[in-house]
């Protein structure tokens, strides 16, 4: 085994894979180090095993709304212990699956922790290696709160771990993780109370998906507090947990506590201060358009650099960064604009370009609204009614489409279509020339008033 290579990335998670996969198939001499699982937070602890409890949530739902389309179900219990096997098999399958393409692709594994020793020299396991390109591509980890008694809970991480549902949730957090994994528990059945520091779930997204997801969650049952900090916890005897706010609020009798307050970059013990490497005073590393670190030869992509901490951003970020290098393509990058992205809740929600509030800030009274909220088809038998909501941001005389913001059953399979259109260069008139697709949901985005 060589110890010196082209390109060599640090972490096997969505960006590191993509780079050395990318860059290999240009022709160049790979290594990847990884301490742990191949496939990073992506398939070991992230979107994948998520899915696939939100596939199975879904179910739940549709079970439950069985009965109002005439449908007589004796469900049964639910198996949590049998979803977990199905879904920590089809992981193991796509680690085995990511090693063999390693493997036929010449690409190095190193297995442990690197750290830098020079600005093109890692030590991993007590061994030097060096490349003329380092990609840092350590991802990022959960962020728990330092207050007494946080270790009595857990993050994400031991969301994937659980042997069973629990029965009384406090999951706290307004992200996009807290709220599906919200959304998950109770259609598992568990009584879940969502604890929120500011006023609002998802801060990032349009108000229009924010207020009807809110009603959603109310409506299934989830209880919603907001602007409630957690100062302590506590456990009992019998392992129930409770609750001291700021608002002088007890909250008691939890069987499980989640902290879903954030991510911090892994880039802790990696030696970057040795070799100069930038960082935010979070720890994310700083990185030009071109991904390239303040270090000629050092660059970062992915979660560690903080930049759209979703996996396709890491992917892209990647394989972009590799053409660049050994493609003969020189201004290859990824640009930070019309990033699609979906959340899982219950219903599902998704978002592409700007939301109206920055449409208005960056371009005041050019900016046209079209929106529309209505009952979605599924719902008419159902006793408890479904919402849809869906609105374009527009700005110009022409009308070019700047943000699309959709929420409903379907929306997470409704928004890729449409981000290629914003990508484009869409207007609104291009919208409208669009047959629609009927009877569907997504046939209102193109028939809009
Ligand atoms: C619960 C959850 C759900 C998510 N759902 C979605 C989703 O639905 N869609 C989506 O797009 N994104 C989702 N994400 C985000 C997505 O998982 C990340 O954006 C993506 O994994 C980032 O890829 P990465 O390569 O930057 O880092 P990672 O995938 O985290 O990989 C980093 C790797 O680096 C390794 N590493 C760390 N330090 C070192 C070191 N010193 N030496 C060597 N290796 C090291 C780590 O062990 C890890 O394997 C989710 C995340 C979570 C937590």
């Amino acid at each position: 085994m060589g110890t010196h290579f082209d390109l060599l990335a640090i972490g096997a998670g969505s960006g590191g894979l993509s780079v050395v996969e990318r860059a290999a198939a240009h022709g160049a001499s790979c290594a990847i180090v990884e301490p742990h699982e191949l496939g990073g937070t992506c398939v070991n602890r992230g979107c994948v095993p998520k899915k696939m409890m939100w596939y199975g949530a879904s179910l739940a739902h549709s079970l439950r709304e069985s009965v109002d389309y005439g449908f007589s179900l004796s469900t049964g219990k639910f198996d949590w212990q049998r979803l977990k096997t199905v879904r920590e098999a089809y992981i193991e399958d796509i680690r085995g699956w990511y090693g063999g393409s390693l493997a036929d692709a010449g690409i190095e594994k190193i297995e442990g922790a690197a750290w830098f020793t020079a600005p093109h020299t890692v030590v991993v396991d007590n061994k030097s290696y060096s490349a003329e390109h380092i990609v840092i591509a350590t991802g990022s980890s959960p962020l728990i709160p330092e207050i007494p008694g946080a270790e009595l809970g857990i993050s994400s991480d031991g969301f994937f771990k659980l042997e069973r549902c629990p029965q009384r949730v406090a999951l706290i957090g307004g992200g996009y993780i807290a709220v599906e994994i919200a959304c998950m528990l109770k259609a598992y059945g568990a009584e879940v109370t969502l604890i929120l520091r500011g006023s609002q779930l998802l801060r990032h997204f349009d108000n229009m998906l924010r207020e009807v997801l809110l009603e959603e969650m109310l409506d299934s049952g989830i209880n919603i507090l907001s602007s409630v900090q957690v100062q302590r916890v506590r456990e009992a005897a019998s392992g129930e947990k409770s609750l001291s706010c700021n608002t002088g609020l007890e909250l008691g009798g939890f069987d499980l506590l989640l902290w879903a307050t954030g991510r911090t970059p892994n880039t802790a013990g990696l030696g970057l201060e040795s070799v100069g490497v930038k960082t935010r005073e979070d720890g994310h590393i700083l990185t030009d358009d071109y991904q390239s670190t303040n270090i000629p030869g050092l660059y970062a992509i992915g979660d560690v650099t903080g930049r759209y901490p979703l996996t396709p951003v890491a992917v892209a970020a990647g394989r972009r960064l590799a053409d660049r290098l050994f493609g003969g393509m020189p201004d290859r990058h990824l640009e930070y604009q019309n990033i699609p992205t979906v959340v899982f809740s219950h219903p599902p929600l998704g978002s592409v370009g700007l939301t109206e509030a920055e449409a208005r800030e960056r371009h005041g009274r050019a900016v046209k609204i079209y929106q529309s909220r209505f009952s979605p088809m599924y719902a008419v038998p159902l006793e408890h009614g479904r919402k849809s909501a869906m609105k374009l941001v527009t700005v110009g005389a022409e009308e070019r489409v700047v943000g699309c913001h959709v929420i409903g059953p379907g929306a997470d399979e409704m928004l890729q279509g449409f981000a290629v259109a914003l990508r484009m260069g869409a207007t609104k008139a291009d919208f409208d020339d669009t047959v629609a697709i009927h009877p569907t949901s997504a046939e209102e985005l193109v028939t809009m008033r």
